[in-house]
């Protein structure tokens, strides 16, 4: 591993925020907070914490030494001085004394060290950079150390290492048991320059941010050395790579993600979302003929527990299974696994007194040999987390495995970490959205009706898939919603089976479908061609059973029921001169949507419709607006508000409306008019 440190780079730095005020000494630290984070063989997502100690003024104008720490919730990669809080070191100093605190108390008493009171909790590390009096300090939890600590015999093998410059620290939970250790350790090593956690990561430090920084780099690299030795080296991680059991996934894909789901009863699910990751070294990891035994001993360190749990779910042997033999076999994989984690959940919480809350019993990480490494979350960025870390801990395990053998934490300090006191006072906070875990897919995604439907949907925390024939249309409503394109003529049976299945791979399935796509075509029915009608039939008709055909097929296999959602118009009840060949197969639509709440309610799947009408989008543009408001002697508000409210119909109208409808867990075979009142419209 090469120190990345650019003089030049540093320098642009320490320019720019000593122009907001700030002391050189900080901007240098950022600079190698952002140099640490932007590796992730060294700390990903929130891992890691660093710190500099420095004097700073205070509001009664006084210069006083204070300590700045990584806050929570910043990751290093991208942190700024307001993501590393100060705080009075003398404060924390004075907590030196005290044998024993709660870690409650030290968090209370960090933050009444605070220089700002509404800065974030700085790290449960705090006291450790504190007392260590170095003034520069880094931590991060490195694969190659994470190698060599992770082993039986971690503690040899990390003196044999390192005992000319790191002290060595068995391991003891982080907090403040771990803070008074290493303080002891580092008061009879005064000229260390790190210090080596076993199980769990390593500190370097000194008097510069450069120092510390090229400590890490160095302690590091010699760990990598060792790996590379005994390994042929830790590949960098690859994305890409040949894509392999797509077939498959696109098959095993629901069935897990419904196994996965948490029953809530009452047609009610906990849903989630998947994440796969299949690159070759992935790949080789889950070919490993041990793999159930070293993916099972634990985390490689300790707070990646609350990302991944204690341990996989392995699924083996899928290939060549009949769909009821994999269903079979997924559901008894995922109900044992959730028998498995409530009965470690009892034994723990009972020697620890029996206080702490279960959390849900779902794993989060799948690794399927046949499939790749799935992630799961309750939005696809926690799905995407949970890979990455279970990705870390492939190659950390791979490689503790190639030196020696792995070894974790013992399962009594797995538990309390995962059900850490701190931990636990955080349940129940954060407020979910209501659409949080669905996947939803909207055909005619990239037009004015479809994009503000996406938008609606991802307010309320979906995962939104955007089919258009469009290209250029859906990536520009995906980018919007941060969600997926796909270019797809829903005419064509084939093109949706193949986007279905893209859909399936991507998140695991699919629970909301919105048939919005359609075309106005006009004619005098008595007249019509019979190719015009029949082209209209297909788009307007067809197309919205092929899709939902598609997308109940996928729900079957989930289990957790669904919604169908249709766009008709008001065509459809009320039809106006010369727009039979819309109006006719739109009718046929309302048909459609009743039959399938008919034949599909039983297993929860919902058919609604939305009957909109007069709104402004690709349908009805500007030109034949101004064109039948002249032809009324209106004007074109006047048109445009001529319903009984008064008011031109907007598209996030009806986008409020589908949202409605997916939410209304006992509405099914309902018309929802969104037309700002007309009662020859109305459903009679
Ligand atoms: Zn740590």
């Amino acid at each position: 591993m090469k120190s990345l440190w650019n003089a030049e780079d540093a320098a642009s730095l320490v320019t720019h925020y000593g122009g907001m005020g700030y002391p050189a000494e900080l901007a240098l630290r950022i600079y190698s907070c952002r140099l640490l984070g932007s590796d992730p063989r060294l700390v990903q997502h929130g891992g890691g914490n660093t710190s500099v100690k420095m004097r700073e003024r205070i509001v009664t104008g006084e210069d006083v030494a204070v300590i700045r720490v990584k806050g929570s919730g910043w990751n290093l990669d991208a942190i700024e001085p307001a993501g590393m809080p100060a705080m009075k070191l003398a404060a924390l100093q004075e907590l030196k004394s005290i044998p024993q605190m709660s870690d409650e108390a030290m968090v209370n008493a960090q933050r009444a060290a605070l220089l700002d009171a509404s800065a974030p909790t700085p790290s449960v590390e705090t006291l450790l950079h504190a007392w260590v009096p170095h003034a520069v300090i880094d931590h991060t939890h490195a694969n190659a150390v994470l190698a060599i600590v992770d082993q039986p015999d971690g503690e040899n093998r990390a003196r044999d290492m390192y005992a000319d410059v790191l002290a060595i620290c068995p391991y003891v939970m982080p907090g403040f048991a771990l803070a008074q250790k290493v303080r002891s350790i580092v008061e009879v090593h005064p000229s260390a320059q790190g210090i080596v956690l076993l199980k769990h990561g390593i500190f370097t430090w000194g008097e510069s941010a450069r120092e510390a920084y090229e400590r890490m780099i160095a302690m590091v690299t010699r760990a990598e050395r060792a790996v590379d030795a005994a390994s042929g080296g830790m590949t960098a991680r690859t994305t890409g790579g040949p894509r392999q059991g797509e077939a498959l996934a696109a098959r095993v894909m629901p069935v897990l993600r419904g196994a996965l789901a948490e029953d809530l009863g009452a047609g009610a699910w906990k849903r989630v979302v998947l994440d796969r990751r299949e690159s070759p070294e992935i790949m080789r990891y889950l070919q490993h003929p041990r793999l159930q035994a070293i993916s099972h001993r634990g985390p490689v360190t300790p707070d990646h527990v609350l990302r991944i749990k204690p341990w996989p779910l392995v699924l083996q042997g899928l290939a060549g299974m009949s769909d009821e033999e994999l269903e079979r076999r997924v559901r008894a994989a995922v109900n044992e696994f959730r028998l498995r984690y409530r009965q470690y959940f009892g034994r723990n919480n009972q020697r620890v007194g029996g206080d702490r809350r279960a959390l849900d019993a779902t794993p989060r990480v799948v690794l399927a040999p046949e499939l790749g490494l799935i992630g799961v979350g309750s939005r696809l960025g926690e799905a995407a987390i949970a890979a990455d870390v279970a990705q870390t801990n492939a190659e950390v395990i791979s490689a503790a495995e190639s030196l020696g053998e792995f070894a974790s934490l013992s399962e009594a300090d797995i538990f309390d970490v995962e059900y850490w006191s701190l931990e636990q006072a955080k349940l129940g906070k954060s407020t979910a959205r209501r659409l949080a875990g669905y996947v939803v897919a909207i055909t005619g995604g990239g037009g004015t009706i479809g994009s503000a439907t996406a938008r609606g949907f991802a307010r309320e925390g979906a995962e939104v898939v955007v089919l258009d024939s469009d290209m250029q249309a859906a990536l520009t409503t995906a980018k919007a919603v941060q969600g997926l394109a796909l270019t797809c003529d829903v005419t064509d049976r084939g093109a949706v089976a193949g986007a279905m299945d893209s859909i399936c791979r991507r998140y695991g399935g699919l629970d909301v479908l919105v048939s919005n796509a359609g075309s106005a075509i006009t004619g005098t029915i008595g007249t019509v061609d019979d190719a015009t009608l029949r082209r209209s039939f297909e788009l307007n008709f067809f197309a919205h059973q092929t899709v939902a055909q598609a997308a109940v097929a996928i729900m079957l296999r989930q289990k957790t029921g669904g919604v169908l959602l249709f766009n008709a118009s008001k065509q459809a009840l009320n039809p106006g001169p010369d727009f039979g060949p819309y109006g006719v197969p739109k009718a046929a639509v309302v048909a459609l949507a009743k039959q399938y709440a008919i034949d599909y309610g039983a297993a929860r799947i919902r058919a609604n419709v939305v009957n909109a009408d007069r709104i402004r989008s690709g349908l009805l543009t500007g030109q034949m607006i101004a064109e039948r408001a002249a032809a009324r002697s209106l004007s074109e508000a006047q048109y445009m508000g001529g319903n009984l409210l008064g008011l031109e119909v907007r598209p996030e109208d009806v986008a409020e409306a589908f949202v409605t409808l997916a939410l209304a867990e006992r509405t099914t075979a309902a018309i929802v008019t969104v037309d700002g009142g007309n009662v020859a419209a109305s459903v009679r």
